[in-house]
């Protein structure tokens, strides 16, 4: 074999063209015919021989490159499926004694292509994006884009000096008539209708408001010209029901997670008011009143962990911090805490199974979470073996081996490293 031929290591075969033309020019085609994109290696089908599998795989990866980006994802998962079907086929002559396959230059050019797939994914994901896109795309993949620490901080100080200028309200316990209003209303009207509220209260000097902002979920931002203006109006316990029936301030809920909860010390499936108010009382020192107790990751019913992690929500920020430097009580131990990012830990759609966001924010089609197709539910699913819908493998789509999820939390932990650890 000449140098040139030679595969490039693992450790410096990561561009895609190269490893590609070397596949190309090791490979002995064994047919003229160019097989179709879809051309699948299917079980049940006669097995062609590595060096054609290899064949169909690399045109399939040629075409791919000349392709738009919306069909290549597809096209790449295919052949993803290909490369597995030929190290299978691989690894079942190597257990009927054939000549080892550890030494097979076949093996590593295998590795290369695995390579250049997920490098071609990362770069598909990073292509550049309209602005459309861009504004539907869920936090965590926004966050990927890299913020220096001295950014994010200036950043930060900015929200918190805006905050002494606005005042959150919230219509999420309003009647759905009440909602709709509020949804109709341009922002014009709301403001109107709120100033009625301030000026009904008994304050002296009335602020004026200057404008309010819709935010999602029925949340209402109202600012004010000065800060000391917005402090009056916090301190004058407005009746905002005067404005609309139902609106309330809004509360912000600062949770922090507790790592290592036995999982009999509390039954989140029921109500645990009472383990609530139990734990307050081990942690009286920090002053803390629990108002809500969420598990961090979906359950698996049938596995029964000795241990889970715990978000607890609390209404204050401080006791929040409180409880993410000093740990949390429990049962005369103290327990590891670190602070709640909803968008900084792993969130899989029950809907299409993509990573980053929820199914009650998915645009995308539902696919079935066993065998990955997306002409059935989960639940009506008849395949015999499963193949993940993110990774290829046979397994499910939320199963916690898969290496698309362990990519996820890797990439989500380094993120909660680089943030800020505390809320005040
Ligand atoms: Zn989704
Ligand atoms: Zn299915
Ligand atoms: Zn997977």
């Amino acid at each position: 074999m000449s140098a040139a031929a030679r595969p490039p290591s693992r450790a410096t075969g990561t561009a895609v063209q190269p490893v590609t033309t070397q596949i190309h020019e090791s490979i002995t085609v064994t047919t003229a015919q160019t097989p179709s994109e879809d051309e699948e290696i299917a079980p049940g089908q006669p097995y062609p021989g590595h060096s054609h599998a290899l064949k169909i795989i690399f045109d399939g990866l040629e075409s791919i490159s000349q392709k738009s980006a919306q069909k290549t994802s597809t096209l790449l998962n295919v052949r993803t499926r290909q490369i597995m079907t030929v190290l299978r086929h691989m690894k079942e002559e190597a257990a009927k004694g054939k000549p080892a396959i550890k030494e097979d230059p076949m093996i590593e050019r295998l590795h290369n292509i695995e390579t250049a797939i997920i490098e071609m994914k990362t770069q598909m994901k990073s292509a550049v994006k309209t602005y459309a896109q861009a504004a539907t795309t869920p936090p965590t993949e926004l966050a990927k884009a890299k913020i220096s620490p001295e950014r994010k901080k200036i950043l930060e100080e900015g929200r918190k000096e805006r905050r002494k200028y606005e005042i959150t309200l919230t219509a999420n316990n309003a009647p759905e008539d009440i909602k709709s209003t509020i949804e109709s209303t341009d922002n014009k009207g709301i403001t109107a209708q709120c100033q009625k509220a301030i000026n009904k209260a008994n304050i002296k000097n009335k602020p004026t408001l200057k404008g309010v902002n819709k935010l999602a979920k029925n949340i209402l931002r109202l600012y004010f010209e000065t800060a000391e203006e917005t402090e009056r109006v916090r301190e004058a316990d407005i009746e905002w029901e005067e404005a609309y029936p139902g609106l309330t301030v809004h509360k912000p809920k600062y949770g922090v997670v507790v790592h290592g909860v036995p999982t009999e010390a509390i039954d989140l499936d029921k109500t645990h008011d009472e383990t609530l108010r139990q734990w307050e009382m081990e942690n009286t020192n920090k002053q803390l009143k629990i108002v809500n107790a969420i598990p961090l990751r979906r359950r698996e019913k049938h596995k029964t962990a000795a241990h889970q992690s715990v978000v607890i929500f609390t209404e204050s920020p401080t006791v929040a911090d409180e409880c993410i430097k000093i740990g949390f009580n429990l049962n005369c131990q103290r327990l590891k805490t670190e602070k709640y990012s909803p968008n900084l830990h792993i969130n899989q759609c029950y809907k299409c199974h993509k990573y980053g966001h929820r199914s009650t924010n998915c645009k995308r089609k539902e696919v079935c979470g066993k065998c990955g197709q997306d002409n059935h539910r989960t639940i009506e699913c008849n395949a015999e073996k499963p193949c993940c819908v993110n990774c290829g493998e046979d397994h499910e789509a939320w199963n916690v081996k898969c290496a698309r999820r362990t990519e996820e939390g890797n990439k989500l932990h380094k993120l909660r490293m680089d943030a800020l650890p505390l809320f005040t």
